[in-house]
């Protein structure tokens, strides 16, 4: 869902430095349903039709009406946010946000999905390009089923796995960090700041990479989100980490100064240091393949 880029969108060059929810925006509205949300009984049931996948707005309401949410958990960019009865499941897509009305009394047009609980209070999914959705899951199987097929998530996968799934996979570094069935939670801007910090040019093939340089991508990946995660909520744009700069016009390496280059990789936008992200050279790769 999330990392489906239609073309008429990954045309328009500002969408580059836009903020899009990945995975720690998502544990952040995780958090958010928690102290808004769970514990609450649902009193009543607002949804835009065209934003819930597999059910009618109907059959919505009256799923979830009367029940209690729990603590809700997350899978990459997922959120399942169990009741006491079925769950109910949202992507954010591009554009999505959870909004609780203590701090935003008045709804908003791009509020998809309202639950409105029996404390009177409501939260509201917001979304305005209705990328991803909301979803409604009655046994864990559905829940599965609506998911598809998902590595472990970015956040929890050991350097073990992480390790094994990487070796069993062919092709470009970039694609394998935002490939949902790899592991679940990558997404473009983790990506290029991942590789980045690793030192790893962007259109490197896995298959080149050294051991060591596998364990680096894992511990770099591990850190990024770590930080992100328990510290700001988002992806931050600290000054010694690329997102600081990446997409800005005229943008140099935070680390060596070098200007930064901007190419397609994975099929995405993505920006990364000529200086220290090295251009893959055929010999290397040659020689890689061959001694393995
Ligand atoms: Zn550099």
């Amino acid at each position: 869902m999330g990392s489906i880029v239609p073309p008429a969108v990954a045309n328009v060059p500002a969408r580059d430095t836009v903020p899009v929810p990945e995975l720690p925006d998502v544990e952040a509205y995780r958090r958010f349903f928690l102290a808004h949300a769970a514990g609450k009984t649902v009193a009543d049931v607002w949804a835009d039709p065209t934003i819930v996948r597999n059910a009618t707005p109907h059959a919505l309401r009256r799923a979830l009406r009367g029940r209690r949410f729990e603590e809700p958990a997350r899978h990459g960019k997922w959120l399942m946010c169990w009741t006491d009865g079925p769950a109910l499941l949202l992507h954010f897509g591009m554009t999505g946000d959870l909004v609780w009305s203590g701090q935003e009394p008045e709804r908003h047009r791009h509020d998809r999905l309202i639950l409105r609980f029996d404390d009177g209070d409501e939260l509201r999914y917001r979304n305005m390009r209705k990328l991803g959705g909301v979803w409604l899951a009655h046994d864990p199987e559905e829940v599965a089923r609506v998911l598809g097929p998902l590595g472990p998530d970015a956040l929890a996968v050991s350097r073990r796995a992480f390790l094994e799934l990487l070796g069993r996979r062919r092709g470009g570094v970039k694609a394998a960090l935002m490939d949902q069935t790899l592991v679940a939670g990558g997404g473009n801007l983790i990506a290029d700041e991942v590789l980045w910090q690793a030192r790893i040019h962007p259109h490197r093939d896995i298959a080149g990479l050294g051991e060591e340089e596998r364990r680096r991508l894992y511990s770099v990946l591990r850190s990024v989100l770590r930080e992100s995660v328990d510290r700001y909520d988002y992806i931050p744009r600290k000054p010694s980490w690329l997102s600081h700069v990446r997409g800005m016009p005229g943008a140099a390496c935070p680390r060596c100064g070098t200007p930064l280059a901007r190419t397609v990789a994975g099929g995405r936008t993505t920006y990364f240091c000529p200086h220290c992200q090295p251009e893959p050279t055929p010999t290397g790769r040659r020689q890689r393949t061959m001694s393995r």
